[in-house]
Protein backbone atom coordinates (compact mmCIF):
# COMPACT_ATOMS: atom_id res chain seq x y z
CA UNK A 1 0.00 0.00 0.00
CA UNK A 2 2.67 2.35 1.25
CA UNK A 3 4.46 1.46 -2.25
CA UNK A 4 1.69 2.50 -4.45
CA UNK A 5 1.11 5.71 -2.30
CA UNK A 6 4.27 6.39 -3.12
CA UNK A 7 4.57 5.22 -6.65
CA UNK A 8 1.29 8.20 -6.76
CA UNK A 9 3.39 10.94 -9.55
CA UNK A 10 4.44 14.29 -7.92
CA UNK A 11 1.47 17.19 -9.46
CA UNK A 12 4.45 19.47 -10.54
CA UNK A 13 6.13 16.54 -13.17
CA UNK A 14 1.92 15.61 -14.35
CA UNK A 15 1.46 19.39 -15.08
CA UNK A 16 4.67 19.80 -17.24
CA UNK A 17 3.28 16.55 -18.66
CA UNK A 18 3.33 16.71 -22.88
CA UNK A 19 -0.43 14.98 -22.58
CA UNK A 20 -1.82 18.02 -21.17
CA UNK A 21 0.73 20.73 -22.94
CA UNK A 22 -2.42 22.34 -24.64
CA UNK A 23 -4.09 22.61 -20.83
CA UNK A 24 -4.92 26.10 -18.82
CA UNK A 25 -2.29 25.00 -16.21
CA UNK A 26 -4.34 26.64 -13.31
CA UNK A 27 -7.62 24.69 -14.13
CA UNK A 28 -5.04 21.72 -14.84
CA UNK A 29 -3.55 21.80 -11.47
CA UNK A 30 -7.30 21.09 -9.68
CA UNK A 31 -8.11 18.40 -11.76
CA UNK A 32 -4.72 16.73 -11.22
CA UNK A 33 -4.97 17.67 -7.35
CA UNK A 34 -8.53 15.94 -7.35
CA UNK A 35 -7.81 13.03 -9.31
CA UNK A 36 -4.63 12.50 -7.09
CA UNK A 37 -6.35 12.98 -3.97
CA UNK A 38 -9.22 10.45 -5.27
CA UNK A 39 -6.27 7.68 -6.19
CA UNK A 40 -5.23 7.90 -2.68
CA UNK A 41 -8.14 7.19 -1.15
CA UNK A 42 -8.84 3.96 -3.30
CA UNK A 43 -5.32 2.62 -2.18
CA UNK A 44 -6.46 3.36 1.62
CA UNK A 45 -9.29 2.07 0.96
CA UNK A 46 -7.82 -1.20 -0.55
CA UNK A 47 -9.78 -0.47 -3.56
CA UNK A 48 -7.06 0.18 -5.81
CA UNK A 49 -4.36 -2.51 -5.78
CA UNK A 50 -2.02 -1.34 -9.02
CA UNK A 51 -1.52 2.01 -10.30
CA UNK A 52 -0.79 2.60 -14.11
CA UNK A 53 0.88 6.46 -15.10
CA UNK A 54 -1.47 6.06 -18.36
CA UNK A 55 -4.75 5.24 -17.04
CA UNK A 56 -3.95 7.91 -14.64
CA UNK A 57 -3.44 10.68 -17.01
CA UNK A 58 -6.53 9.93 -19.17
CA UNK A 59 -8.60 10.39 -15.88
CA UNK A 60 -6.87 13.56 -15.05
CA UNK A 61 -7.62 14.52 -19.15
CA UNK A 62 -11.12 13.50 -18.87
CA UNK A 63 -11.94 15.32 -15.71
CA UNK A 64 -9.97 18.08 -17.40
CA UNK A 65 -11.80 18.14 -20.41
CA UNK A 66 -15.70 17.54 -18.46
CA UNK A 67 -14.84 20.55 -16.61
CA UNK A 68 -13.84 22.73 -19.77
CA UNK A 69 -15.86 21.80 -22.60
CA UNK A 70 -19.15 23.29 -23.89
CA UNK A 71 -22.25 21.21 -22.97
CA UNK A 72 -24.81 22.74 -25.14
CA UNK A 73 -24.71 20.78 -28.33
CA UNK A 74 -26.83 21.69 -31.88
CA UNK A 75 -29.45 18.49 -32.18
CA UNK A 76 -31.34 17.57 -34.88
CA UNK A 77 -35.31 17.85 -33.80
CA UNK A 78 -37.29 15.45 -35.13
CA UNK A 79 -40.13 15.49 -32.69
CA UNK A 80 -42.25 18.05 -36.00
CA UNK A 81 -42.89 20.52 -32.52
CA UNK A 82 -41.55 23.40 -33.73
CA UNK A 83 -41.20 25.43 -30.98
CA UNK A 84 -39.86 22.86 -28.58
CA UNK A 85 -38.66 25.15 -25.15
CA UNK A 86 -36.68 22.09 -24.43
CA UNK A 87 -34.96 22.71 -27.48
CA UNK A 88 -34.01 26.26 -27.49
CA UNK A 89 -37.56 27.31 -28.60
CA UNK A 90 -38.12 29.88 -31.80
CA UNK A 91 -34.66 29.35 -33.92
CA UNK A 92 -33.21 32.78 -35.47
CA UNK A 93 -32.12 32.24 -39.05
CA UNK A 94 -28.81 32.25 -39.99
CA UNK A 95 -29.87 35.73 -42.54
CA UNK A 96 -30.61 37.27 -38.99
CA UNK A 97 -27.60 36.53 -37.47
CA UNK A 98 -25.72 37.70 -40.47
CA UNK A 99 -27.38 41.22 -40.18
CA UNK A 100 -27.05 41.63 -36.79
CA UNK A 101 -23.31 39.89 -36.53
CA UNK A 102 -21.46 43.17 -37.39
CA UNK A 103 -23.13 45.50 -34.98
CA UNK A 104 -22.36 43.09 -32.15
CA UNK A 105 -18.57 42.66 -33.02
CA UNK A 106 -18.88 46.59 -33.24
CA UNK A 107 -19.73 50.06 -31.14
CA UNK A 108 -23.03 50.93 -32.09
CA UNK A 109 -25.77 53.76 -30.87
CA UNK A 110 -27.69 51.58 -28.94
CA UNK A 111 -28.49 54.32 -26.29
CA UNK A 112 -26.65 57.07 -28.13
CA UNK A 113 -28.24 60.07 -30.05
CA UNK A 114 -25.56 60.39 -32.67
CA UNK A 115 -26.68 63.79 -34.19
CA UNK A 116 -26.84 65.54 -30.43
CA UNK A 117 -24.50 63.43 -28.95
CA UNK A 118 -25.97 62.53 -26.02
CA UNK A 119 -27.55 59.21 -24.28
CA UNK A 120 -30.34 58.14 -25.77
CA UNK A 121 -33.08 55.10 -24.64
CA UNK A 122 -32.40 52.06 -26.24
CA UNK A 123 -35.83 50.81 -26.81
CA UNK A 124 -36.14 53.49 -29.76
CA UNK A 125 -34.56 51.14 -32.17
CA UNK A 126 -37.85 48.65 -31.56
CA UNK A 127 -40.95 50.93 -30.27
CA UNK A 128 -40.63 52.77 -33.99
CA UNK A 129 -40.52 49.24 -36.13
CA UNK A 130 -43.64 47.79 -33.95
CA UNK A 131 -45.39 51.17 -34.02
CA UNK A 132 -45.30 50.64 -38.11
CA UNK A 133 -46.01 46.94 -37.88
CA UNK A 134 -48.69 46.94 -34.97
CA UNK A 135 -50.22 50.22 -35.16
CA UNK A 136 -49.73 51.08 -31.41
CA UNK A 137 -49.15 53.81 -29.45
CA UNK A 138 -45.74 52.92 -27.50
CA UNK A 139 -44.05 49.82 -26.68
CA UNK A 140 -41.50 48.37 -24.63
CA UNK A 141 -39.28 45.38 -24.49
CA UNK A 142 -38.73 43.41 -21.43
CA UNK A 143 -36.35 39.39 -20.99
CA UNK A 144 -39.61 37.32 -21.60
CA UNK A 145 -43.18 37.72 -21.23
CA UNK A 146 -43.01 36.60 -17.66
CA UNK A 147 -41.08 39.63 -17.00
CA UNK A 148 -43.87 41.73 -19.24
CA UNK A 149 -46.54 40.37 -16.48
CA UNK A 150 -44.35 41.23 -13.70
CA UNK A 151 -43.75 44.10 -15.10
CA UNK A 152 -46.84 45.75 -16.16
CA UNK A 153 -48.93 44.00 -12.37
CA UNK A 154 -45.98 45.56 -10.48
CA UNK A 155 -46.60 49.11 -12.23
CA UNK A 156 -50.05 49.34 -11.92
CA UNK A 157 -51.42 46.61 -10.06
CA UNK A 158 -49.20 46.92 -6.38
CA UNK A 159 -51.31 47.45 -3.61
CA UNK A 160 -54.31 47.43 -5.71
CA UNK A 161 -56.83 45.02 -7.22
CA UNK A 162 -56.60 43.06 -10.67
CA UNK A 163 -60.03 41.10 -12.02
CA UNK A 164 -59.11 37.54 -13.87
CA UNK A 165 -61.75 34.96 -14.69
CA UNK A 166 -60.81 31.64 -12.36
CA UNK A 167 -60.30 30.00 -15.97
CA UNK A 168 -57.42 31.98 -16.80
CA UNK A 169 -55.43 31.42 -13.88
CA UNK A 170 -53.11 29.56 -15.68
CA UNK A 171 -49.34 27.63 -15.24
CA UNK A 172 -47.46 27.69 -18.15
CA UNK A 173 -43.98 25.54 -18.30
CA UNK A 174 -40.77 26.04 -16.47
CA UNK A 175 -43.62 26.75 -13.30
CA UNK A 176 -44.82 30.42 -14.55
CA UNK A 177 -48.00 30.59 -12.56
CA UNK A 178 -49.92 33.67 -12.94
CA UNK A 179 -51.39 33.63 -9.48
CA UNK A 180 -47.80 33.20 -8.15
CA UNK A 181 -46.87 36.20 -10.41
CA UNK A 182 -49.83 38.29 -8.72
CA UNK A 183 -48.67 38.06 -5.62
CA UNK A 184 -44.82 38.81 -6.72
CA UNK A 185 -45.90 42.06 -7.87
CA UNK A 186 -48.28 43.11 -4.77
CA UNK A 187 -51.02 43.01 -6.82
CA UNK A 188 -54.39 41.64 -5.18
CA UNK A 189 -56.28 39.00 -7.21
CA UNK A 190 -59.67 39.14 -7.79
CA UNK A 191 -60.87 35.90 -9.03
CA UNK A 192 -64.14 35.78 -10.95
CA UNK A 193 -66.65 33.72 -12.62
CA UNK A 194 -66.16 29.99 -12.67
CA UNK A 195 -63.34 27.08 -13.82
CA UNK A 196 -65.30 26.83 -17.07
CA UNK A 197 -67.56 30.09 -17.34
CA UNK A 198 -66.93 33.77 -16.96
CA UNK A 199 -69.25 36.25 -18.35
CA UNK A 200 -68.72 39.99 -18.34
CA UNK A 201 -71.18 41.15 -15.64
CA UNK A 202 -68.88 38.52 -13.11
CA UNK A 203 -66.09 41.61 -14.01
CA UNK A 204 -68.19 44.27 -13.76
CA UNK A 205 -69.54 42.90 -10.30
CA UNK A 206 -66.51 42.44 -8.79
CA UNK A 207 -65.08 46.42 -10.38
CA UNK A 208 -64.15 48.07 -6.81
CA UNK A 209 -62.27 51.77 -5.77
CA UNK A 210 -59.20 49.17 -5.48
CA UNK A 211 -59.35 47.93 -9.01
CA UNK A 212 -56.97 49.40 -11.37
CA UNK A 213 -56.25 45.97 -13.27
CA UNK A 214 -58.74 44.11 -15.94
CA UNK A 215 -56.32 41.32 -17.09
CA UNK A 216 -57.20 38.77 -19.57
CA UNK A 217 -54.56 35.63 -19.93
CA UNK A 218 -54.75 33.53 -22.68
CA UNK A 219 -55.06 29.65 -22.15
CA UNK A 220 -51.84 28.71 -23.56
CA UNK A 221 -51.62 24.95 -23.36
CA UNK A 222 -54.42 23.70 -22.69
CA UNK A 223 -57.60 24.09 -24.63
CA UNK A 224 -61.42 23.84 -22.74
CA UNK A 225 -64.20 22.19 -24.85
CA UNK A 226 -67.99 21.62 -23.93
CA UNK A 227 -69.89 23.62 -21.53
CA UNK A 228 -67.54 26.71 -21.22
CA UNK A 229 -67.02 30.83 -22.30
CA UNK A 230 -64.76 33.09 -21.55
CA UNK A 231 -65.32 37.11 -21.86
CA UNK A 232 -63.96 38.76 -25.74
CA UNK A 233 -60.96 40.73 -24.90
CA UNK A 234 -63.04 43.81 -26.66
CA UNK A 235 -65.91 43.62 -24.03
CA UNK A 236 -63.34 43.67 -21.58
CA UNK A 237 -61.93 46.50 -22.82
CA UNK A 238 -65.01 48.29 -23.32
CA UNK A 239 -65.91 47.53 -19.55
CA UNK A 240 -62.54 48.71 -18.80
CA UNK A 241 -62.84 51.68 -20.64
CA UNK A 242 -66.04 52.56 -18.88
CA UNK A 243 -64.68 52.30 -15.54
CA UNK A 244 -61.48 54.00 -16.68
CA UNK A 245 -59.51 51.15 -15.64
CA UNK A 246 -56.47 49.17 -17.74
CA UNK A 247 -57.26 46.48 -19.74
CA UNK A 248 -54.40 43.90 -19.77
CA UNK A 249 -54.40 41.26 -22.32
CA UNK A 250 -51.20 38.36 -21.40
CA UNK A 251 -51.45 36.46 -24.89
CA UNK A 252 -48.50 34.30 -24.13
CA UNK A 253 -47.81 33.58 -27.96
CA UNK A 254 -50.40 35.33 -30.31
CA UNK A 255 -49.28 35.00 -33.65
CA UNK A 256 -48.32 37.38 -36.32
CA UNK A 257 -49.14 37.88 -40.46
CA UNK A 258 -47.42 35.15 -42.59
CA UNK A 259 -49.16 32.56 -40.38
CA UNK A 260 -52.58 31.09 -41.31
CA UNK A 261 -53.92 30.05 -38.16
CA UNK A 262 -57.00 31.08 -35.93
CA UNK A 263 -56.67 29.22 -33.12
CA UNK A 264 -54.19 31.99 -31.43
CA UNK A 265 -55.29 35.66 -30.56
CA UNK A 266 -53.63 37.39 -33.48
CA UNK A 267 -51.72 40.28 -32.05
CA UNK A 268 -52.52 42.49 -35.17
CA UNK A 269 -56.57 42.04 -34.95
CA UNK A 270 -56.30 42.84 -31.00
CA UNK A 271 -54.27 45.48 -31.18
CA UNK A 272 -56.70 47.20 -33.78
CA UNK A 273 -59.07 47.26 -30.66
CA UNK A 274 -56.64 49.95 -29.19
CA UNK A 275 -56.46 48.36 -26.00
CA UNK A 276 -54.40 49.72 -22.61
CA UNK A 277 -51.82 46.80 -22.80
CA UNK A 278 -50.82 43.60 -24.47
CA UNK A 279 -48.37 41.78 -23.92
CA UNK A 280 -46.45 38.33 -25.70
CA UNK A 281 -43.38 36.40 -26.24
CA UNK A 282 -40.92 37.49 -29.06
CA UNK A 283 -39.82 33.68 -28.90
CA UNK A 284 -43.34 31.62 -29.72
CA UNK A 285 -45.05 32.33 -32.67
CA UNK A 286 -43.72 35.69 -33.07
CA UNK A 287 -40.31 33.86 -34.44
CA UNK A 288 -37.47 36.02 -32.98
CA UNK A 289 -35.45 35.89 -29.70
CA UNK A 290 -36.49 35.49 -26.15
CA UNK A 291 -38.30 38.54 -25.31
CA UNK A 292 -41.44 39.95 -23.53
CA UNK A 293 -43.37 42.30 -26.11
CA UNK A 294 -45.58 45.15 -24.17
CA UNK A 295 -47.47 47.37 -26.59
CA UNK A 296 -50.64 49.90 -25.93
CA UNK A 297 -51.32 53.13 -25.01
CA UNK A 298 -48.04 55.82 -24.23
CA UNK A 299 -48.97 56.86 -20.84
CA UNK A 300 -49.03 53.26 -19.80
CA UNK A 301 -45.79 52.46 -21.38
CA UNK A 302 -43.98 55.67 -20.13
CA UNK A 303 -45.01 54.47 -16.44
CA UNK A 304 -43.33 51.32 -17.22
CA UNK A 305 -40.83 52.70 -17.81
CA UNK A 306 -40.46 54.52 -14.83
CA UNK A 307 -40.38 51.72 -12.84
CA UNK A 308 -37.25 50.87 -11.92
CA UNK A 309 -38.42 46.91 -12.14
CA UNK A 310 -37.54 47.60 -15.82
CA UNK A 311 -33.41 47.92 -15.31
CA UNK A 312 -33.68 44.65 -13.48
CA UNK A 313 -36.05 43.31 -16.48
CA UNK A 314 -34.10 44.96 -19.44
CA UNK A 315 -32.65 43.24 -22.67
CA UNK A 316 -29.42 43.03 -23.71
CA UNK A 317 -28.02 44.67 -27.03
CA UNK A 318 -28.46 41.08 -29.17
CA UNK A 319 -32.15 40.08 -28.15
CA UNK A 320 -32.55 44.25 -29.88
CA UNK A 321 -31.01 43.84 -32.55
CA UNK A 322 -32.20 40.31 -33.38
CA UNK A 323 -35.74 41.49 -32.57
CA UNK A 324 -34.99 44.57 -34.63
CA UNK A 325 -34.29 42.16 -37.38
CA UNK A 326 -37.14 40.52 -37.25
CA UNK A 327 -39.25 43.16 -37.05
CA UNK A 328 -37.68 43.96 -40.28
CA UNK A 329 -38.57 40.71 -41.55
CA UNK A 330 -42.31 41.20 -40.88
CA UNK A 331 -42.55 44.70 -42.26
CA UNK A 332 -41.02 43.74 -45.22
CA UNK A 333 -42.93 40.37 -45.26
CA UNK A 334 -39.39 38.41 -45.84
CA UNK A 335 -40.92 35.53 -43.61
CA UNK A 336 -38.47 33.15 -45.11
CA UNK A 337 -36.08 34.70 -42.68
CA UNK A 338 -38.38 33.51 -39.82
CA UNK A 339 -37.76 29.72 -39.07
CA UNK A 340 -41.28 29.39 -37.36
CA UNK A 341 -43.35 30.77 -40.00
CA UNK A 342 -41.47 28.24 -42.67
CA UNK A 343 -41.86 25.19 -40.69
CA UNK A 344 -45.29 25.65 -39.33
CA UNK A 345 -46.57 27.11 -42.91
CA UNK A 346 -44.67 24.24 -44.81
CA UNK A 347 -47.16 22.26 -47.29
CA UNK A 348 -47.53 18.89 -47.13
CA UNK A 349 -46.12 18.46 -50.86
CA UNK A 350 -43.12 20.30 -49.44
CA UNK A 351 -42.63 17.73 -46.41
CA UNK A 352 -43.47 14.99 -48.59
CA UNK A 353 -40.84 15.70 -50.96
CA UNK A 354 -38.22 16.31 -48.02
CA UNK A 355 -39.24 13.32 -46.73
CA UNK A 356 -39.04 11.21 -49.45
CA UNK A 357 -35.59 12.39 -50.17
CA UNK A 358 -34.31 11.78 -46.37
CA UNK A 359 -36.12 8.33 -47.28
CA UNK A 360 -34.01 7.62 -50.07
CA UNK A 361 -30.68 8.59 -48.46
CA UNK A 362 -31.42 6.31 -45.39
CA UNK A 363 -32.56 3.12 -47.64
CA UNK A 364 -29.42 1.56 -48.52
CA UNK A 365 -28.15 1.22 -44.72
CA UNK A 366 -28.92 -2.55 -43.76
CA UNK A 367 -31.22 -3.65 -40.72
CA UNK A 368 -33.40 -0.97 -40.86
CA UNK A 369 -37.16 -1.26 -42.43
CA UNK A 370 -38.33 2.32 -43.30
CA UNK A 371 -41.87 3.63 -44.45
CA UNK A 372 -43.17 6.87 -44.94
CA UNK A 373 -46.53 7.47 -43.00
CA UNK A 374 -48.73 10.85 -42.68
CA UNK A 375 -48.14 12.07 -39.04
CA UNK A 376 -49.06 15.31 -37.08
CA UNK A 377 -47.08 17.79 -36.15
CA UNK A 378 -47.49 20.31 -33.08
CA UNK A 379 -46.59 23.88 -32.87
CA UNK A 380 -45.36 23.50 -28.87
CA UNK A 381 -44.32 26.04 -26.64
CA UNK A 382 -47.74 26.30 -25.54
CA UNK A 383 -49.31 27.62 -28.46
CA UNK A 384 -52.23 25.82 -30.48
CA UNK A 385 -52.33 22.83 -27.90
CA UNK A 386 -54.87 21.00 -29.84
CA UNK A 387 -54.07 21.98 -33.54
CA UNK A 388 -52.36 19.21 -35.18
CA UNK A 389 -49.96 20.47 -38.31
CA UNK A 390 -50.50 17.63 -41.02
CA UNK A 391 -47.20 16.26 -41.63
CA UNK A 392 -45.00 13.21 -43.06
CA UNK A 393 -42.71 11.12 -40.27
CA UNK A 394 -40.30 8.26 -41.82
CA UNK A 395 -41.02 5.40 -39.53
CA UNK A 396 -38.34 3.29 -39.09
CA UNK A 397 -37.55 -0.20 -37.17
CA UNK A 398 -34.31 -2.40 -36.66
CA UNK A 399 -33.86 -5.97 -36.30
CA UNK A 400 -30.81 -5.12 -34.44
CA UNK A 401 -32.97 -3.35 -31.36
CA UNK A 402 -36.06 -2.82 -29.62
CA UNK A 403 -37.91 0.75 -30.72
CA UNK A 404 -37.13 2.11 -26.88
CA UNK A 405 -33.63 1.38 -27.00
CA UNK A 406 -33.36 2.92 -30.54
CA UNK A 407 -34.87 5.83 -29.47
CA UNK A 408 -32.23 6.69 -26.82
CA UNK A 409 -29.34 5.49 -28.85
CA UNK A 410 -30.51 8.60 -31.60
CA UNK A 411 -31.20 10.63 -28.89
CA UNK A 412 -27.29 10.16 -26.74
CA UNK A 413 -26.05 10.99 -30.70
CA UNK A 414 -28.34 14.24 -31.47
CA UNK A 415 -31.27 12.99 -33.04
CA UNK A 416 -34.66 13.81 -30.77
CA UNK A 417 -37.24 11.62 -32.39
CA UNK A 418 -40.85 10.37 -30.90
CA UNK A 419 -41.70 6.58 -30.83
CA UNK A 420 -45.56 5.96 -32.74
CA UNK A 421 -46.77 2.68 -32.39
CA UNK A 422 -43.49 0.82 -31.38
CA UNK A 423 -41.93 2.54 -34.38
CA UNK A 424 -39.20 5.58 -34.48
CA UNK A 425 -40.89 8.83 -36.02
CA UNK A 426 -38.46 11.33 -37.70
CA UNK A 427 -40.70 13.96 -38.26
CA UNK A 428 -40.24 15.91 -41.04
CA UNK A 429 -41.30 19.13 -40.36
CA UNK A 430 -38.39 20.56 -38.29
CA UNK A 431 -35.29 18.79 -40.21
CA UNK A 432 -33.23 20.58 -42.52
CA UNK A 433 -32.01 19.09 -45.56
CA UNK A 434 -28.54 20.49 -44.86
CA UNK A 435 -28.70 17.69 -42.19
CA UNK A 436 -29.31 14.81 -43.83
CA UNK A 437 -25.99 13.20 -44.10
CA UNK A 438 -25.46 13.73 -40.28
CA UNK A 439 -28.68 12.06 -39.89
CA UNK A 440 -27.40 9.44 -42.48
CA UNK A 441 -23.98 8.96 -40.97
CA UNK A 442 -25.81 8.49 -37.90
CA UNK A 443 -27.91 6.01 -39.11
CA UNK A 444 -24.98 4.06 -40.46
CA UNK A 445 -22.88 4.15 -37.40
CA UNK A 446 -25.81 3.20 -35.17
CA UNK A 447 -26.36 0.15 -37.06
CA UNK A 448 -22.81 -0.77 -37.66
CA UNK A 449 -22.04 -0.64 -33.89
CA UNK A 450 -24.92 -2.74 -33.21
CA UNK A 451 -24.43 -4.91 -35.50
CA UNK A 452 -20.82 -5.86 -34.19
CA UNK A 453 -22.21 -5.51 -30.56
CA UNK A 454 -24.20 -8.89 -31.69
C1 LIG B 1 -45.54 31.50 -22.44
C2 LIG B 1 -46.40 32.35 -21.66
C3 LIG B 1 -45.88 33.22 -20.69
C4 LIG B 1 -44.42 33.29 -20.42
O1 LIG B 1 -43.71 33.75 -21.54
P1 LIG B 1 -42.12 33.60 -21.60
O2 LIG B 1 -41.73 34.40 -22.79
O3 LIG B 1 -41.84 32.15 -21.72
O4 LIG B 1 -41.59 34.16 -20.34
C5 LIG B 1 -46.75 34.00 -19.98
N1 LIG B 1 -48.08 33.95 -20.19
C6 LIG B 1 -48.62 33.13 -21.11
C7 LIG B 1 -50.10 33.11 -21.30
C8 LIG B 1 -47.80 32.29 -21.88
O5 LIG B 1 -48.32 31.48 -22.79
Amino acid sequence: MTELLQGLPKVDLLLKDSMFSHCTPSILKVCIQNTLSQKRQEILSGKQSTLHLKELKEEIYALYLSQTQSTIKPLINATGIVLQTNLGRSLLHPKILEEITPLLSNYNNLEYDIANGERSERYIHITHLLKTLLHCEDAIVVNNNASAVLLVLDTFGKNYEAIISRGELVEIGGAFRIPEVMKISGTDLIEVGTTNKTHIWDYANAITERTTILMKVHQSNFKQIGFCSSVDFADLSKLAQEHNLIDYYDLGSGYMQGLQIHEEPSILELSKLSPSLLSFSGDKLFGGPQAGIIIGKAHLIAKLKQNHLLRALRVDKFTILALEATLRAYIHQEYDKIPTITMLNATLEELHTKAQKLHNRLQSIPYLKLSIERVDSLAGGGSLPQTPFPSYGILCQSSLLKTLAFEQALRKKGVISRIIQDHICLDIRCIFEQDFDKIHLIFQNLMKDFSNAQ
